[in-house]
């Protein structure tokens, strides 16, 4: 049984209890299942691919196809070469996708095994494509492995011709399907020809018609994606998760980028539609005012209650500093900022956004974990606790109101349809915290000081 009394708080270096993130591939084979009849390929054994396929579909509740070399004994003594390419002969002739996008494992790369090579020796029928990343699960967390395989299709892919397709490119980070379909809502309001790269939308929210398709209609399009290199900018969402993927445009067809916080909260809404504003030259609609302003009246609205309220967020990076941003727009006091991702960037990001509201007494913490935050809350509670699905064990052993955002969600529903970004993603988030106070506040209220009118 763990000893959870408050007590002053080690450093631990070598021991993660109840992690906060999960394994590369599951990141990779999230941004593979982003491209258009795209076969992702994990290269290890079953039980690795079971796993990823198995965490994606708990969260967005639809089936996340992918394949695998199924190492035994054999293939991990002598190496995976000809599993895999027995494998990718196989998926081209029965499940005919038009690229496999194979990721590594923490087995394949304790033995070595060289991508390049088996993939040079690979019988790939015409006109399809097989493309790799490697992925150490001991290394990072499932958002290196997002970005690794955005690397690994622009890297075996892209190219530039030198005739600008004039577009930008835009790199929604590891968000879900609501938002990335949000992102392109304000990028076609704002006047802006955009290829988005990765884009689950349409493959993990695509509709129930009553027949399976192996490929739904969304996904990134291999043309697309060769015409990456034809952009006219990259506008890269989410500091930490696109900041590579960027880098790598600019490096290989000196392609400018703007990398810029996820699209939550006012400030950083603002940010990305005055950079689409940039680009097209357009100026910003109606529409986008109003939802703006309605956001703005919303927050006055509900400021009463989130007001000098402290919440504790986690989850991935680019995620919880979004929360945070909106948590400090609502005048919360962010006190725990939690990622299990080990990037010391999102430590100096958080604390910026501390600085900017004049927040002395928050703490943010880089590769932490839920035990970790489970001892902060112990040594001084928060009124509200905001994450993955992984955090309801805190909340009700704490007796504090809970609010779901983040990956993974795993015992609810619906929340991947709808958005956490842009103004309506704000307003939700918003809703769901202001909400959970106010329910909190009902429940424990004497019954005659129940209120019907705010
Ligand atoms: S063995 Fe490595 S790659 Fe496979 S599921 Fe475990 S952490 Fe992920």
């Amino acid at each position: 049984m763990l000893d959870l009394t408050p007590k002053e708080l080690k450093t631990r270096e070598a021991l993660r209890i109840n992690p906060c993130k999960t394994c590369q591939p599951v990141g990779a084979m999230y941004a593979a299942l982003g491209v258009h009849r795209c076969m992702p390929h994990s290269h290890g054994s079953q039980g690795c691919a079971s796993y990823h396929r198995t965490f994606l579909s708990r969260h967005f509740k639809d089936p996340a196809m992918a394949s695998t070399s199924s190492f035994t004994e054999g293939a991990s003594v002598f190496g995976g070469g000809s599993n895999v390419k027995t494998a990718v002969r196989n998926v081209f002739e029965i499940y005919n996708p038009d690229i496999i996008a194979i990721h590594t494992t923490c087995l394949s790369e304790t033995i070595g095994d060289d991508m390049n090579v088996y993939i040079q020796d690979m019988d790939i029928p015409e006109g399809k494509y097989v493309v790799h990343t490697n992925t150490p699960s001991y290394v990072g967390s499932h958002i290196n492995g997002f970005y690794n395989m955005m690397s690994g299709f622009i890297n075996y892919l892209s190219k530039k011709t030198g005739v600008s397709n004039g577009k930008a490119a835009i790199f929604p980070g590891f968000v879900n399907p609501g938002d990335m379909r949000e992102t392109k809502r304000l990028a076609k309001l704002m006047g802006v020809p955009y290829i988005m790269f990765p884009d689950t939308s349409g493959v993990m929210d695509a509709p129930m018609t009553g027949r399976f398709e192996m490929y739904p209609r969304g996904g990134t399009t291999i043309p697309e994606i060769i015409s990456l290199g034809d952009c006219k900018k990259v506008i890269a969402l989410g500091t930490i998760t696109s900041a590579e993927p960027a880098e790598l445009m600019k490096k290989k067809f000196k392609i400018p980028f703007s990398l810029l916080p996820l699209p939550m909260g006012i400030e950083a809404t603002d940010r990305l539609i005055m950079e689409l504003a940039g680009f097209s030259m357009q100026d910003v609609p109606y529409e986008l005012e109003e939802e703006r302003g309605q956001l703005v009246d919303i927050l006055l609205d509900s400021h009463q209650y989130t007001y000098q309220k402290s919440c504790a967020i986690f989850g991935d990076p680019d995620t919880v500093l979004g929360l945070t941003a909106i948590c400090t727009e609502m005048g919360m006091i962010p006190k725990y900022v939690i990622t299990g991702h080990p990037k010391e960037d999102f430590v100096r990001e958080a604390d910026a956004l501390f600085g900017k509201y004049g927040l002395t007494d928050c703490k943010a913490r880089a590769n932490a974990d839920l035990f970790e935050l489970h001892q902060l809350i112990k040594n001084d509670p928060v009124d509200i606790l905001i994450g993955t699905s992984y955090g309801k064990a805190i909340a009700k052993a704490e007796g504090i109101p809970f609010v779901r955002a983040g990956f993974p969600i795993l015992d609810r529903y619906v929340h991947s349809y709808l958005p956490l970004v842009g103004y309506s993603g704000t307003m939700r988030i918003v809703e769901k915290i202001t909400n959970a106070i106010m329910d909190e506040t009902d429940r424990n209220c004497a019954d005659e000081d129940l209120e019907f009118v705010m």
